[in-house]
């Protein structure tokens, strides 16, 4: 049957924007198993109707109610009328010489977002992002520079796997592409805890990624509060950008340590550890020439962390334009993972990837705003430089 030409395109294209002036139809890609079902019980439907949905949106890749054939006409319509399926647009798509891909999207008439693919030969792991831009201002991250602008909805961050899973498609024998996701794009994602938590629910949920909790992970640069919160609420792999082995320079690197010192977070992580049942806190540290890559400032972290559930993952600082630091060497570098595990920490260095498009880690949208001046026109432009938090 077509169905096309049954409903009428117009009417049921499930991406189509809400009608001008009408209410906001809730994306049903922001909502989380539970609240998919009262959803459903509110259009007069069962509970078990969100079961199929979900088939249709995360297993199938279905984005337009008109081809979930197994729906009632009359549930389709309704699903049609009062819901939709909204994806973030792409403005850009860019492919490195190493196989990283990353995508600029589209948040709003000025503002974007960007997400990378890192495919490994045993792996293959989505970065995206939390919010458009960070108001924590950590002094070598790029996305720092751009200033805050607001969060992501749980629909645009639950979107750009989804679009991700669509661009990229499933490898020959049908194996999933995107094994690992990870929130360490742009944004402080325990600053949109709100948005972020159901997103990560619907990662896990069987009916929805059924992605491992080990292969999901939250990186933050340390909201001790929201790492209690977090421990309420779900079990992912966690990550903590620690960057430095005292507070004096952490306060200097990154800021929210002065609200948060480096004992309280360290506290949170243990506890985080200990009410999830998790294996360990990956522990994330840039790698800055002269600033923190010495060898005692190794043995001091190894002395924090040693004999905790804790791993340490080098990062080669990524250079961005306006960067005060430079990237400590890769004999620092290599001098400093030895150090740690001469201290008894487990520690790893993070390959540089996608660099020739500037997808590696901090260097998310440098030029986003350039880019999406460029391809917006400049009227957007115009708007842009009125918003708040968005000066370079
Ligand atoms: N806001 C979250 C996620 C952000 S980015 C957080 O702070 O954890 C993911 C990682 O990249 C963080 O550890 C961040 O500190 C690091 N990072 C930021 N800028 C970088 C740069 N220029 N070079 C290398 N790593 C960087």
């Amino acid at each position: 049957m077509n169905m096309e030409a049954l409903a009428g395109p117009a009417s049921v294209r499930a991406a189509a924007p809400p009608a001008p002036g009408g209410p906001e139809r809730p994306n049903l890609l922001g909502l989380a198993r539970a609240e998919l079902e009262s959803l459903c019980v509110g259009l007069g439907s069962k509970p078990f109707r969100a079961r199929q949905l979900m088939h249709w949106l995360y297993k199938r890749g279905c984005d337009r109610f008109e081809s979930m054939s197994d729906l009632a006409l009359e549930f389709r319509a309704q699903l049609a009328e009062h819901a939709q399926v909204r994806l973030p647009e792409i403005v850009t798509a860019q492919r490195a010489s190493d196989g990283t891909c990353k995508w600029l999207l589209r948040a709003d008439r000025s503002q974007a977002f960007e997400m990378v693919y890192i495919p490994e030969s045993d792996r293959g792991t989505l970065c995206i992002s939390s919010q458009v831009g960070c108001a924590l201002d950590c002094a070598f991250c790029s996305t720092a520079q751009q200033g805050f602008n607001r969060n992501l909805s749980t629909a645009e961050i639950v979107g750009q796997v989804w679009l991700a899973n669509r661009e990229l498609g499933f490898q020959a024998g049908g194996e999933r592409i995107i094994t690992n996701v990870v929130l360490m794009g742009m944004g402080e994602p325990l600053a949109n805890f709100r948005n972020v938590i159901p997103a990560l629910r619907i990662f896990l949920d069987d009916l929805g990624f059924d992605l491992s909790r080990r292969r999901v992970t939250l990186s933050t640069s340390g909201l001790v509060p929201q790492i209690y919160r977090l421990a309420q609420e779900i079990n992912v792999a966690l990550a903590v950008s620690l960057h430095a082995p005292d507070d004096a320079l952490r306060s200097r690197l990154v800021p929210i340590n002065r609200l948060h010192p480096i004992a309280e977070l360290l506290e949170a992580c243990w506890h985080y550890i200990d009410e999830q049942n998790g294996r360990s806190v990956t522990f994330e540290y840039v790698m800055l020439e002269g600033v923190n890559d010495a060898p005692a400032q190794a043995r001091a972290l190894a002395r924090l962390l040693a004999g905790h559930p804790a791993k340490v993952n080098l990062i080669p600082f990524n250079a961005f334009p306006g960067a005060q630091f430079r990237r400590s060497s890769d004999a620092a570098i290599a001098r400093f993972r030895d150090e740690l595990i001469r201290g008894g920490v487990i520690a790893t260095v993070r390959r540089t990837r996608g660099d020739d498009i500037d997808a590696a880690c901090g260097q998310l949208v440098g030029r986003v705003i350039d880019r999406t001046v460029v391809r917006l026109g400049a009227k957007a432009a115009a708007a842009q430089s009125r918003s708040p938090g968005v000066e370079a």
